[in-house]
Formats: structure tokens, sequence, C-alpha cells
């Protein structure tokens, strides 16, 4: 067994048996071959053709995603569209092949590699998109030309994993869950966008699998584990069974820890504890209800940007965050605004190119220097509050004064609204996402500015200490159980509780048992998890002490490595009669 077991990174817990489907995003070796002058003009009849049956699939996959996760994210699908009328491109597309009498699929190919090259060159931030749109585009056309099947997504039998070396989010939105059991990519860690989405989702996956693509083929039989990180190849009969005793086991716990979802998470010595919901896409807004979410913690609003080639309106919004607000009457739902930067731009809008995009123009940067883009949903925020409890919360602050501005903002457009005898909250609580050690060093200060904080412990753990959240190689540095990040969580958690303000965590950190445990243990009284993970966070709280998790805390603080501070909460909770174990 050892030879057909591999060890990835456990992203979104869960068993799954399935066939692999390895998804081809790479361009097929396209032959350079010439047709004689007989054969052009149906060389570019082909060309035609292919092009308009590749927009039919396109935009019958855009149907297909607008049913399952919504009309919005299916806009994801709207760059590729438009590039297939391009009648320039296709125009020179076209004059390749009667000029050089190249095959259809060559001169796609040419022309296409052609203007990447010039976007590359460019080496625009906001053509980055772009060139993954060209690719898929490139890719998906050639392939149907050279008759390699119409599309990666394309004949997924039931109960199929899909393997690739990355998984993006556009991606993982597009899965059809009916279809597809489990993900496993080579790239990716746990808090890769991508991977945060699939656990949203409730699909196990397992990413960070080195070597992947090398000993998967479409067909392979795999039976992976997304809570352990493990891939087992071509499993026997016996694994199988094994595999799926352990699955009822582990559903039977799911349905007895669903069972609590009524029960209040309080500690054993009477702590209550805030459980909220981190939601993605709209489609999360049941499971977070379905799962006793107290209000939403972190409500992410790039979705409605990322792989679109136009920004959301003002009324787009206001309908969405109204939406999110009504289905939790009674609690608050704290609204994240775009977290743009890095790797996401919308292709609408400009963004320069940068050396070091995820050290750049990102998150509250953009969105002061851009006021119309931030105004717009500022706006849409105090509209939808008008009958609803919706908070503001501002991304990858790094100075008070972007508190203060966004503040400012928010009075002048509370202002504005009440001028136009618009239907608006006159004001919202605007917090502060503490996920920079800037932040979280004047924690203090930003307390004073803002009126709660909510720590991103995805953010502050990359920037703490200097790993790449998304890069696999180095998954075994990326932990918020250093004790670096641990000072900075402290730090955070005493300067909310001096100053009188309520502080979070909202991270990947406060999905996780034993992390949610130190949490308690360090003052936060309010976590934000995927909404899946919500029975077991609260099923822990219920058997946990803030006394012995206080106690671990402190120990925690003054141990000397991550391994350290794991032994150490595992002996807590030991302590709480919880086998860690099954954590
Ligand atoms: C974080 O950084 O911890 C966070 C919650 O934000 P995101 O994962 O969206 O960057
Ligand atoms: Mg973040």
């Amino acid at each position: 067994m050892k030879d057909r077991l591999m060890r990835g990174i456990g992203v979104s817990p869960g068993l799954a048996i399935g066939a692999a489907v390895v998804v081809q995003s790479q361009l097929p070796d396209v032959p350079h071959r010439v047709v004689p002058r007989s054969q052009v003009e149906r060389e570019v009849r082909r060309l035609r053709a292919a092009v308009k049956d590749v927009q039919r699939h396109i935009t019958d996959l855009k149907a297909r995603a607008a049913e399952r996760v919504g009309p919005d994210e299916a806009r994801i699908f709207d760059a590729q569209l438009l590039m297939l009328e391009d009648k320039d491109f296709l125009g020179a597309v076209e004059d390749l092949i009667r000029e050089n009498h190249l095959t259809a699929e060559k001169a796609f190919e040419f022309k296409a590699l052609e203007q990447r090259d010039a976007w590359m060159s460019v080496g625009s931030a906001r053509l980055k998109d772009r060139i993954t749109d060209l690719n898929g585009v490139m890719v998906r056309v050639v392939r149907h030309l050279m008759h390699l099947g119409n599309d990666e997504l394309e004949g997924f039998a039931k109960g199929s994993i899909v393997v690739a070396r990355e998984i993006g989010p556009g991606l993982t939105v597009q899965m059809d869950r009916a279809q597809v059991v489990g993900l496993v990519s080579e790239e990716g860690t746990k808090t890769s966008h991508a991977a945060i989405l699939a656990h949203s989702m409730g699909m196990p996956a397992v990413m960070g699998l080195t070597g992947a693509l090398g000993r998967i083929h479409t067909g392979t039989m795999l039976l992976i584990d997304g809570g352990r990180g493990t891939v087992l190849l071509e499993p026997t009969q016996e694994e199988i069974i094994d595999a799926n005793v352990r699955e009822v086991k582990d559903h039977e716990r799911v349905v007895e820890l669903e069972r609590g979802v009524s029960l209040p998470a309080v500690t054993t010595d009477g702590l209550r504890v805030a459980l909220r919901g981190n939601v993605d896409l709209p489609e999360e807004i049941n499971a977070a209800r379905a799962h006793g979410a107290e209000g939403v913690g972190l409500l992410r609003t790039e979705f409605f940007v990322t792989g679109h080639t136009s920004l959301p309106t003002e009324d787009e919004q206001v309908r969405y965050f109204s939406r999110v607000g009504k289905a939790f009457p009674d609690y608050p739902v704290v609204i994240r605004t775009f977290d743009l930067g890095g790797d996401k731009f919308p292709a609408a809008f400009q963004a320069p190119f940068e050396a070091n995009p995820f050290l750049g123009w990102r998150a509250i940067r953009v969105c002061l220097d851009q006021p119309e883009l931030f105004r717009a949903q500022i706006r849409a925020i105090l509209r939808a509050a008008v009958d609803t409890q919706l908070h503001l919360m501002i991304p990858l602050v790094t100075r008070v004064s972007e508190i203060e501005r966004t503040r400012e903002m928010v009075a002048e457009e509370a202002d504005e609204l009440r001028k136009e005898g618009v239907p608006a909250a006159p004001s919202v609580p605007v917090g502060v996402m503490i996920e920079t050690p800037a932040a979280a060093v004047l924690a203090d200060r930003f307390v004073a500015a803002s009126d709660f904080l909510s720590v991103g412990t995805n953010d502050l753990t990359q920037y703490t200490l200097v790993v790449d959240r998304g890069n696999a190689r180095l998954a075994d540095r990326f932990t918020p159980h250093d004790p670096s990040v641990l000072r900075l969580l402290q730090q955070v958690a005493d300067a909310a509780c001096a100053g009188r303000k309520p502080a979070s965590v909202c991270g990947e950190m406060a999905s996780d048992p034993l992390s949610a445990f130190l949490l308690i243990g360090l003052g936060y009284e309010t976590l934000s998890v995927a909404p899946p993970s919500l029975p077991r966070i609260r099923w822990l709280v219920r058997q946990v002490s803030r006394a012995k998790a206080r106690e671990a805390a402190h120990a925690a603080l003054d141990a000397r490595t991550d391994g350290d501070v794991l032994d150490i909460l595992r002996t807590g909770v030991a302590a709480c009669g919880i086998d860690p174990s099954i954590l």
C-alpha cells in the first residue's frame, strides 16, 4: 500500500472515492502542418465552426454555473465569451490560414500566443486575468480542433475526482457537485483561495500533492482523505471497505454533531462563544444557517469581480447584501469591502504592473485610491443596512489613517443618501481586519479608531512569517502556531479587551478545533468559521473550559516552536476529556 499512498495537504475534510479526471489545462503539442491551397477555405470553415462550438459550450457552462451557484459567479465566463467574439483577432487568424496555408489549430495557437506575449510584455496586473482567460480559450479551441475532447470539465461521470496541476477559484466554482466528489492538485495549500472555497462548499480536497500528474491518469481509481491529506491510488476492495467504515463513522459523528446545532456554544465553565460563518459565495448562506451560524463574521465580496469583465453595480450589491442580512435577522453580518489586488483584479480594472503584487496595491489601498469603486460599495452597504444588521470591515489595513478616511467616506455617503432621499441606515459599525504585523503591533490604536476587530490569520501568518500562503513547497513553514503569530494574536486580544471593543478571528485557523481551543484561551469570544466546520467547533467549545484553554494558551505563548505549541494544545484538550487524535 505504501507505494500507492501519496501525501499532500488536506485542505477540505471528508473521504471521496472515485475515478480521476485529469484536467488538462495545458496546451497540447500542435504539429506545424501546412495544407494544400485547395483546402485553405476548409480550414477557415473549420475554425469558424470550432469557435461557434466552443462559444456554445461556454454559454452552456455559464448557464449551468448560474443554476448551481448563481448568476454573479457565472459571469466568470464572460471574458472568454468576449474573446471568442473578437472580430479583429479571429480575422487575423483567418488571414494567417489564407496567407501561410496553416491548419486552423496552428494558426489559432500562433495568434493566441502572439497576443499573450504582447500582453505579458506590457506586464500589467490587469492583463493577468485576461491572460488566464486567453489561455483558457486557446486550450479549448485548439483541443476542439484537434479532436482531443471538448472541454476539460466535460463528461464527468458521477463520482469523479478532479486532478489538476493547479485549481483556481474559477474552476472550483464550475464544479458540479452531483458529478465531482473530490479535488486533488499539485499546487495550493490550505489557505489558497480555491481551498477555502472547496472547504466552504464541503468538497473533500487534497492540495500540494507533488508529482500527482506523473502518477495519476484519467481513470485511475482514487481514495482521497481530505482531512488527513492522503490520496490512495487504485485502492483494493478491502481498503475501500475500510474507508467506507471510516466514512460511516465520520458521518455518524457529523450527524451527532449536527444534532447540537441549536445548542449554545458555551464552555463547561460558562463562557458563551459566538460562532459565525464565513461566506464566500451566495450558496453558502443556507449552509451557514443550517449549521447554526450566529450571523456572518466574514462576507467575502471578491466573487463579484474576480474573473469578471465589469464591476458590479451599486444596485447589484444592495440586492446581495440585503439578501444575506435578511437571512440572519437576529445577528450581525460583517461585509468585508473589496480585497482586490495580488492576483485578484477584474478584467475591467486598470491596474499597474507590480514586481510584488502581494506587497503592492491591494485591498483598502485600492479602495481608497479608487473612490468611485469604494463609494458604490459603501452606499450599497448603507442602503442594505436600512433593515438589517450589516457591519462594514476593511481588509489589509496597515495605518490608522486608512480607518479614519473610510469612516469619513461612510459619513459622507450616508449624508448624500439622506439628501437624495434614498432609504439607508445613517451609519454602520466600521471594523478592521488585523492581518498585517503593522496592524497587530498597533492594535491599541486601531481599537481606538474602529468599532471592532477581526483577525485574518491567513494573511497575518503569511506576512509575519514571510511565507506565501499558496506555495505548496513552503507549506510546512506556514503555521499560525508559530510563537511569533501567537504573540501577535495575544497582543490584539489584549488591546481589544483594554479598549472594550469586540475582537474575533475569521482566518482558517478558527475552523480548526485545536486552534479554536487556543483562541478561546487567548481571549477571543467570537469565531467565524467555514460553514461545514461549525458543528465541530460548537462541539469543541461545549467540551472545554475557558480555564483550561487559558492555561494552555499561557503555556503556548512561552513555547519555543510551533511543534511545542501543538503538543501543549493536545495536552490541554486531553485535560478537558477530549482524545486529541480525533481532532
Ligand atoms: C485572512 O487573511 O485570514 C482572511 C480571513 O482573509 P482572506 O483569506 O480572504 O485573505
Ligand atoms: Mg486576508
